[in-house]
């Protein structure tokens, strides 16, 4: 097995580190509810994408209810 001849230096650690960060989030506008959704998705808080419903927000919602109520008892 190959097995590297020089221990890496704490400053080539980092330099090979600096490229390792999170991308900010490219928050839009939705054009239905005007809530900040992510760009070619569909909006989680009115279920709307380009002009069309594609979520079931309020079947989603009662799902989510109904699921709380069973686990209450
Ligand atoms: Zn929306």
């Amino acid at each position: 097995m190959p097995v590297p001849k020089r221990k890496t230096t704490p400053a080539r650690q980092g330099e090979r580190r600096s490229h390792l960060h999170l991308e900010e989030q490219q928050l839009v506008e939705c054009k239905q509810c005007h809530q900040p959704k992510l760009s070619h998705r569909a909006c989680p808080a009115c279920g709307d994408y380009n002009g069309r419903q594609v979520l079931d927000i309020e079947g989603k919602a009662q799902k989510k209810a109904e699921k709380a109520k069973k686990e209450q008892k």
